[in-house]
Formats: C-alpha cells, sequence, structure tokens
C-alpha cells in the first residue's frame, strides 16, 4: 500500500466520525502524490504525513452562560491549533449548531495549505463553538463571547494564535471576545482580526474574502484571455463572503442573479440588490423571504437551489458541502465556466471530479478564500506597527496577494504535469513551503 493511502487509512481509524475531516485529508493528500512518491523514503522515515495531519494541538471546553430569562445553558468550546511551522496559529471561529470537533479539525487542516499560499507568516487553526447566535439578544451574544473567552484567553496571543471571524462570528462577536481577553490579560495587542476600525481593526477585511474571491477569478480569467466583465453568476450564501463577493462582482461589471441562506434562496433576473441584500442580512439580520418586498421582480423559493440557475460563473460562498454531483451536472449542462469557492469546502469530492473532468476551470477554497485570512495578516501587520494603511494601499496588497496565489498554484500544476487542475496546484504549493519549514524546524 502506497504511504498516502496507508496515513488516509489511519486517519480514518483514528478519527471515528469525522467525514468532513476524513474529506479534508483525503483531498489534500490524494492530490499531493506526486510530491510524496517522489519523496517516500525520506518523508516515511520522517513520519512527516503523520505530523501533518495530526494538530499540534486541540482544546475543548465548557462554555456556560445565562441567558435573558436567568436559565443557564452549556455549550462546548473548540480551538485546534493545527501547524505552527510558518507562523501563529491563524483560523476563525465558528459559531452554529453543526459544529463539533470533526469540522473544525477539517477546517484547521485546510487553512495550514491556504494560509501557506497567502505568503505571509501565518500557522494554520480554527475554533468555534455550538452555540446558535439566531435569535439571541446582544445581551446573551455578549454573556456567550465572555464565557467563550474566559477559556480561550489563556491559548492565544498576538504571536501564539491569532483567531478571525467565520459563520456566525462577525464584528461584534469579535468585538465582544476582544474586549474579555483585554480585561483579562490586561494586554491591548493584535490577539483576534476582524476588529472594528476604532479599536485596530483593518480597512478591507470586511471585503476581503468576497473581493479576494473576484480578485483571483479575474486574474484567471485574464491569463485565458477573458473578462468577467459581461458575464454572469451565481452566488449561494447571504453572509460576509457572500455578500462581498456579489459587491465586487457587480462593480467588474458581471451580473449577479442569485444568493440564499440556510432557509431558502432568491433569483433577481435583474442582477440581486445589493443594497437591499445589506439591509435585510447586515442590518436587520432577517431571512431571504424580506428581500421580495424590496424587489417584486425577483422570485423567493424554500430550499436549496442556486445551482439550477443558467449563469457563466458559480461562486459558492455559504458552507461546507452545499454543491453536490447533481448540483455540478446542472451547472455543466447549464454552460457554465468557471468555478470559485468562496465557502470552505462547499463541493463535494464528487462535484469537484466532475467540474474538472468536464473542463471547467475550478477554483478551490484554500486558493480562492484567501484574501479573507491574509488581510487578516495585514491587519496582525499593522497592530505590530501600531499604524493603520489606506483603504486603496490594503486593496491593492490583497489584489496583488490573490493574483500570487492564482500563478502560484497555476505554476505548481503545471511543474507537475497537471495543467489547469488548480486543486493540486494549491495542494502541492501550499504543502511545499509547510514541509519546509517543518524540515527546518526538526521532530517538534
Ligand atoms: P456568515 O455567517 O456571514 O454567512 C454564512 C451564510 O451561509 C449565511 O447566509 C448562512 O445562512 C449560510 N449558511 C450557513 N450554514 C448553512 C447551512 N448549513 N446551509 C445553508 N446555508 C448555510 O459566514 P461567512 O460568510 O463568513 O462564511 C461563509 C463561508 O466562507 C464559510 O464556509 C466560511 O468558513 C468561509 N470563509 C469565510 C471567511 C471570512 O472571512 N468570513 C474567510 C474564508 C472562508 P443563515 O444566515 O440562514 O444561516
Amino acid at each position: 500500500m502506497s504511504y498516502v493511502d496507508e496515513v488516509i487509512e489511519q486517519v480514518i481509524r483514528q478519527n471515528p466520525n469525522e467525514p468532513e475531516f476524513h474529506q479534508a485529508v483525503r483531498e489534500v493528500l490524494n492530490s499531493i502524490r506526486p510530491v510524496v512518491d517522489a519523496n517516500e523514503e525520506a518523508y516515511r522515515r520522517d513520519a512527516l504525513l503523520e505530523r501533518i495531519v495530526n494538530p499540534e494541538r486541540q482544546i475543548k471546553f465548557r462554555v456556560p452562560w445565562v441567558d435573558d430569562k436567568g436559565q443557564v445553558h452549556v455549550n462546548t468550546g473548540y480551538r485546534v491549533q493545527f501547524n505552527s511551522a510558518l507562523g501563529p496559529y491563524k483560523g476563525g471561529i465558528r459559531l452554529h449548531p453543526s459544529v463539533n470537533l470533526g469540522i473544525i479539525k477539517f477546517l484547521g487542516f485546510e487553512q495550514v495549505f491556504k494560509n501557506s499560499l497567502t505568503g505571509l507568516p501565518i500557522g494554520g487553526g480554527k475554533g468555534g463553538s455550538d452555540f446558535d447566535p439566531k435569535g439571541k439578544s446582544d445581551r446573551e451574544i455578549m454573556a456567550f463571547c465572555q464565557s467563550f473567552m474566559n477559556e480561550l484567553f489563556r491559548h492565544i496571543g498576538a504571536d501564539t494564535d491569532v483567531p478571525a471571524g467565520d459563520i456566525g462570528t462577525g464584528a461584534r462577536e469579535i468585538g465582544y471576545m476582544f474586549g474579555q481577553y483585554k480585561k483579562l490579560k490586561n494586554v491591548y495587542e493584535g490577539v483576534l482580526t476582524g476588529k472594528g476600525l476604532s479599536y485596530g481593526g483593518s480597512l478591507v477585511r470586511t471585503e476581503a474574502t468576497g473581493y479576494g474571491l473576484l480578485y483571483i477569478v479575474e486574474e484567471m480569467f485574464k491569463c485565458h484571455g477573458d473578462t468577467i466583465e459581461g458575464k454572469t453568476a451565481v452566488v449561494s450564501g447571504a453572509g460576509n463572503v457572500a455578500i462581498f463577493a456579489i459587491e465586487k462582482a457587480h462593480q467588474l461589471g458581471a451580473k449577479v442573479l442569485t444568493c440564499s441562506d440556510s432557509t431558502g434562496w432568491v433569483y433577481d433576473p435583474d442582477g440581486i440588490d445589493l443594497e437591499a441584500l445589506k439591509e435585510i442580512k447586515l442590518v436587520k439580520r432577517e431571512r431571504l423571504t424580506e428581500y421580495t418586498k424590496y424587489r417584486p421582480n425577483a422570485e423567493y423559493h424554500e430550499g436549496k437551489g442556486v445551482w439550477s440557475v443558467k449563469a457563466d460563473i458559480a461562486l459558492p460562498c455559504a458552507t461546507q458541502n452545499e454543491l453536490d454531483l447533481n448540483d455540478a451536472k446542472m451547472l455543466v449542462a447549464n454552460g457554465v465556466i468557471a468555478v470559485a469557492e468562496g465557502a470552505n469546502m462547499p463541493s463535494t469530492a464528487e462535484a469537484v471530479e466532475y467540474f474538472i473532468a468536464n473542463g471547467v476551470k475550478f477554483l478551490p477554497g484554500k486558493a480562492a478564500n484567501a484574501g479573507g485570512v491574509a488581510t487578516s495578516a495585514l491587519e496582525m501587520s499593522q497592530n505590530s506597527g501600531r499604524l493603520q494603511w489606506s483603504f486603496e494601499e490594503v486593496d491593492s496588497k490583497l489584489k496583488n496577494i490573490m493574483r500570487n496565489i492564482y500563478h502560484n498554484i497555476d505554476n505548481a500544476a503545471k511543474k507537475y504535469g497537471y495543467e489547469g487542475n488548480y486543486v493540486v496546484g494549491a495542494n502541492i504549493a501550499g504543502f511545499e513551503k509547510v514541509v519546509e519549514a517543518m524540515n527546518a524546524q526538526g521532530i517538534v
């Protein structure tokens, strides 16, 4: 049995009931086979893959908090510090009822390679809780965030581990967590990113993942003699990533026809009205059912359906495994040219295979959504230097980072004989840098 297959088997055996983690490990290890095969003896001797798939540290803790009626609730908190070869652990905090250790491990594992691809000095980690922020009052959110930080603070720090936002964790939650960290440690440092602008946040961080997604798509189109202008796009999600992906897509001259949340989806033949969407989701925190009140020509449908709409570009920006083989078949039958993942692992393995086999230009999340963490790293730099860069300065750095990521993954794919396969390219380019740093630092 090959070394890669042995390690995949071992991961499944040692981490039962963690299907998302198995899926992420399988996807990465399968696509780095050419590198592993070329170095098998040394990697086996150094147990390199075993070290890559085992987090350096995983922390699980109790998060008790009191609701507005005086009732006590207990959630579970997690922080997985996956790999610090390249820098302090860096990765978001997800607050969603579906969170469990396997989900956090899959996200942390992906984060290691994504952070490597940015070219910035950040290791990989991820955290979260099964707490559901939906329907909670501001005071309840604060109570949860403070309790979460009452344990997390002892494990993180500006040079140790720097968490950020993710599903369910936006500027409000980061603010409460930052306040509690400062209270407990009596240190004012850049321990979290995604902070408000008045207390150390970076301009462009809010927009970064969505904007970065469009910047990398733009570069890919440019290198193929094409442009985003005049194209139609379908987007899923209606959160941070989706909203700013739609904004940048419109700025670049594309028309976005859809968005969605966990209850339904919207089709707007005239192009999504961004102001209405921001009002519904960012200001009023309402469901998408409200959208047709602003746009009577649009349709609202319950359930899932974004991928059935004909478009040139598909941008999944909601959550993992939201685009399966059937969806991929519909998109291909409707002539999709490019798919770029704003979310983490939104496409199933079968869907990805189908896109690649059918000549769709497919940009995997760890490259395509790296703009968020890259800008978080820029926030860390500004905090260390006690500086604040202008919007234009950060945006232009983000654009350069996304362009570099595209060329890196394109070159890595070509180097190993997989031209145009950006999944292989991203995994190999991310992996090689982490391995070089791990080898230099010895067995630790
Ligand atoms: P948000 O919480 O802001 O938005 C998530 C969106 O996806 C919401 O519209 C939500 O709908 C929908 N959604 C979430 N879970 C599900 C589900 N199980 N089924 C259907 N829809 C769902 O999160 P973000 O926009 O920040 O994150 C979206 C994705 O992008 C995630 O995969 C995240 O890991 C990834 N990502 C985020 C980055 C960032 O900077 N924020 C950086 C890189 C990746 P509803 O509100 O109804 O739940």
